[in-house]
């Protein structure tokens, strides 16, 4: 039994179909579509992908395969003793069995106002984007609020649809925990190249409906009347469904290395598992596609009596205003007491940091140039000692890049 066929619960299924052809897998999901990629969803709202192109596994895929996958319905409650599972609808059914694959969903705005206005976008389902993709032709003013990948994303997409694009952050630069400021400056250079209006320690206070645009009031003196509001304020992990049965949760639900819960016969994959990560002797957890792709063919393997410890180090790579982003490993947001290097190139807009926990490289962010990048993954991932830290940066070392033109900054 599978709840949730995202990345993490499909590719175990698929793997499990692969390891046992006998095994009877049933995947739990209250979205009405088979696996999308969500990674290429800021590509379908920028126009530059098709709808089709988006989806990843049909329902004949599931069919040849013998899964039984339900759709637009949701598991309710789980029993971990007498292993069944109430669906809605549909009853209970009973698992041997059971892999928790329930990833989180968008934290929603709370402004005076939300409740009433249309117009305003998480994104994180097909639906909001389709959504999205549906009211961009009509608008010219875009206003987003969220100061990482997703508010970022948001705001890229839009200003390529050549909206005027306003990004409002609550804190004073992108990614404020995982950057300094002057990984935040080559952010807002980028962003600012492609046309972007910056609004730092800003949030949205009130939206109100006008004449079918929206009037946003900042907390910190923005205004704007808006076509189209982006939102991205980070996840709530879906786990209120354990609540009371048990399950060891935190922030997601807590595994150990070989992705188990504290419950006989139960584990977790994918962004809702805070699992214990090998390589960085911590806890934690990831929210990208990679990890809950590796975590469900892993996951697999042990659900069908393996016991091998998950070993990956998280990636997260993608394109940034006509640049590059690159997150490896852990990082401050994570582990707050890592210690950080940087070197950086305004000029150029590329910027490395690389975060150390005693002798070992555990993480590292590069904006720009992404030279380097597989050596710095091959050394977080063979804990090799590192004597001297400016050691790694030498070895990212680029080229001097010329000084643009001021104009351009
Ligand atoms: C716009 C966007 C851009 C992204 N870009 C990148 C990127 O560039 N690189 C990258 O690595 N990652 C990116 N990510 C993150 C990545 O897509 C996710 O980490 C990954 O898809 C998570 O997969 P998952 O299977 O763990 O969870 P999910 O995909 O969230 O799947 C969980 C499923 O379970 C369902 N569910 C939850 N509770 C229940 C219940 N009680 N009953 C039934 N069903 C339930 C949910 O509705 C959902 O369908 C992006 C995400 C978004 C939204």
């Amino acid at each position: 039994m599978i709840i949730g066929n995202g990345a993490a619960g499909t590719y175990a299924a698929e793997q499990l179909r692969k390891l046992d052809i006998a095994c009877e897998i049933t995947i739990i999901d209250d979205e009405k579509y088979t696996l999308y990629n969500r990674v290429s969803l800021p590509r379908y709202l920028k126009g530059v992908l098709l709808e089709q192109r988006v989806y990843v596994r049909d329902m004949e895929w599931h069919t040849n395969n013998r899964l039984d996958l339900r759709l637009e319905t949701k598991v309710t409650q789980v029993d971990f003793e007498g292993k069944t599972v109430a669906i809605e609808p549909g009853g209970e059914i009973p698992y041997d069995r059971l892999l928790i694959a329930t990833g989180g969903r968008p934290n929603p705005l709370r402004a005076a106002g939300a409740d009433r206005v249309k117009g305003w976008f998480n994104f994180q389902y097909f639906d909001e984007t389709k959504a999205m993709v549906a009211k961009i032709p009509e608008s010219k003013v875009a206003v987003v609020l969220g100061g990482s990948f997703i508010g970022y994303e948001l705001t890229e997409a839009f200003a390529f649809r050549k909206l005027e694009t306003h990004w409002l952050m609550r804190g004073p630069w992108f990614l404020r925990r995982a950057l300094d400021e002057p990984g935040g400056e080559v952010v807002s250079l980028l962003a600012g190249d492609a046309g972007v209006q910056l609004h730092y320690e800003e949030a949205i206070d009130r939206l109100e409906q006008s004449d079918g645009r929206i009037k946003v009031t900042g907390s910190a003196g923005f205004g704007a009347t808006a076509d189209i509001v982006g939102v991205g304020l980070g996840l709530t992990m879906n786990i209120d469904l354990f609540k009371d049965t048990g399950l060891e949760t935190n922030v997601g639900v807590k595994t150990n290395e070989f992705l188990e819960t504290s419950m006989p016969d139960a584990w977790a994959a994918g962004d809702v598992a805070e699992f214990y990560d090998v390589v960085s002797q911590r806890h934690h957890r990831m929210g990208t596609w990679d990890n809950s792709l590796n975590h469900g063919r892993h996951v697999a393997k042990n659900m069908l009596g393996a016991k091998e410890p998950y070993v990956e180090v998280p990636t997260y790579a993608s394109g940034m205003f006509n640049s590059n982003i690159s997150v490896m490993g852990v990082t401050t947001e994570e582990e707050p007491d890592a210690e950080a290097i940087v070197e950086f190139d305004l000029a150029g807009r590329n910027y490395k940091r690389l975060f150390f926990l005693g002798e070992n490289l555990v993480g590292a962010i590069l904006v720009g140039k992404m030279k380097g990048r597989k050596k710095v993954l091959e050394l977080i991932s063979s804990r090799t000692p590192i004597e001297r830290r400016e050691q790694v940066l030498e070895m990212l070392a680029l080229p001097e890049t010329p000084a643009r033109p001021a104009a351009a900054d």
